[in-house]
């Protein structure tokens, strides 16, 4: 493939994204919609790839790498820069792999995490923004920010934002298009939406978030609601319900009706409990719902550090049923395993003594009376087998050979066991025939 780079190749204006770039790159070569298409892209559909390209080995190529390498596109100009820091660390090392060597590769199917109906390919923009940018004569753009999951909102200027559904064959700029009509919303909805947008666009340059920590941090917060108890397994339809109520719900329900038919569905339970990865976009309707009534601020700063959002309850509950195979809860733990019976550890930790059995089970630890019976019969065992082998080697065994060569473990079943001993000691004789001498000399 031979592509001849740009003649002129201009830098990247603001935040704008890639498409942005090249719809204004268009404008300024003249071509039809397909040449330009050719010409950055290698491809005459290429206005069609309005989140991000799938062709980045001849963008690099026409661009001479002016613009930066393909990663760094990726994470700054397209909405990939959303979704990367969710991703595990196999697909991490698979995308990063897929950037270097430019492979044509589908991102938003390939790392978008399936549930196609969050994954939209809209473009939104917000009009005070493009007032602001005709005033300075540049040519409106949009800006990556607005095209992120869950970015409704226009932080800047506090508007709802306006959407364009890709359709035309073209290089379109939001002047392209006739604004919609402004939702009502009370100021609580508002704020609900501020903090989700400012969140998604806190994601950009992002390597990664602590997905642990933000569970750990969402199902704390949970409990203190009373919506997670110690008491029962997680129940989705009562986090279905509350989720209902927040005023992010309401909001969203009108600025994007569309994802209706997907948070109708238990994704809150699945977010939390289940091991496969969810949407960006959920993870960030769950914490910024869970957080509402706290200042952007401290929503964002919780999200990328959720460890700061937790605050530990003495008795530690509401932490039993996170997952099957957790082991998140160590205060928990550590108060079944120092308590010295099951009921005690259900006293403690204000729980059934049915539900501490099912703990103990799940997390493979148990109280002290529970392994102190454990470590007994494990002694029992040993002392048992150490005698048996005894009348095993040698069949004129005594009960003295017993006593003398067993004695620990003699004293062990005398202590703990006395009734099994005397049973094993009345088979054993008292003398054999060569000291049957000795009760001559006592008589
Ligand atoms: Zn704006």
């Amino acid at each position: 493939m031979h592509v001849r780079p740009l003649q002129l190749i201009p830098q990247w204006c603001g935040d704008e994204t890639l498409y942005s770039w090249a719809a204004r790159m268009h404008r300024i070569v003249g071509f039809s919609v397909k040449d330009t298409g050719r010409l950055l892209f290698g491809a005459s559909h290429a206005y069609k790839e309005w989140a991000t390209s799938t062709r980045f080995a001849h963008f690099g190529a026409a661009t001479n790498k002016h613009l930066g390498n393909t990663k760094s596109i990726l994470l700054q100009r397209t909405v990939l820069a959303a979704y990367y820091p969710f991703l595990r660390h196999e697909q991490r090392e698979e995308f990063d792999r897929c950037a270097q060597t430019n492979l044509r590769t589908p991102w938003l199917t390939r790392f978008g995490m399936r549930a196609s109906t969050l994954d939209k390919v809209e473009m939104r923009w917000c009009q005070c923004c493009i007032q602001n940018d005709l005033a300075n004569d540049a040519m409106p753009r949009w800006r990556l920010p607005h095209q992120l999951p869950g970015a409704w909102w226009c932080v800047e200027h506090d508007l709802h934002l306006n959407k364009l559904n890709p359709g035309k064959a073209e290089w379109v700029t939001p002047l392209n298009t006739t604004p919609t009509s402004r939702p009502l919303l009370n100021n609580e909805c508002i704020l609900a939406l501020r903090n989700l947008s400012t969140l998604a666009g806190s994601l950009v340059g992002k390597e990664r978030v602590n997905l642990v920590g933000i569970k750990r941090a969402v199902l704390s917060r949970l409990r203190d609601m009373g919506l997670v108890t110690s008491i029962k397994p997680v129940s989705s339809e009562t986090l279905q319900k509350w989720f209902v109520l927040t005023h992010l719900a309401e909001a969203v329900k009108q600025v994007e009706p569309s994802i209706q038919s997907v948070i109708e569905r238990p994704w809150i339970y699945e977010t939390l409990l289940k091991r496969r990865a969810s949407h960006p976009l959920l993870w960030m309707m769950l914490w910024v719902a869970a957080f509402e009534g706290f200042s952007t601020q401290d929503v964002i700063r919780g999200f990328h550090e959720p460890d700061a959002m937790l605050i530990w309850q003495d008795d530690g509950q509401g932490q039993l049923w996170i997952e099957k195979d957790f082991q998140a809860d160590e205060k928990v733990q550590a108060i079944v395993k120092n308590s010295k019976t099951i009921k005690s550890a259900a006293l403690q930790l204000k729980v059934s003594v049915a539900t501490v059995r099912r703990y103990m089970k799940e997390a493979q630890c148990s109280p002290e009376h529970v392994r102190e019976t454990n470590r007994r019969q494990n002694r029992k065992d040993a002392a048992l087998s150490e005698i048996a082998s005894l009348i095993n080697e040698r069949h004129d065994v005594t009960k003295t050979d017993v006593h003398l060569q067993c004695k620990g473990s003699v004293s062990w079943l005398k202590r703990w066991e006395p009734e099994l001993l005397a049973s094993i000691m009345a088979k054993i004789p008292e003398f054999r025939d060569r000291q049957c001498e000795l009760p001559l000399i006592y008589a």
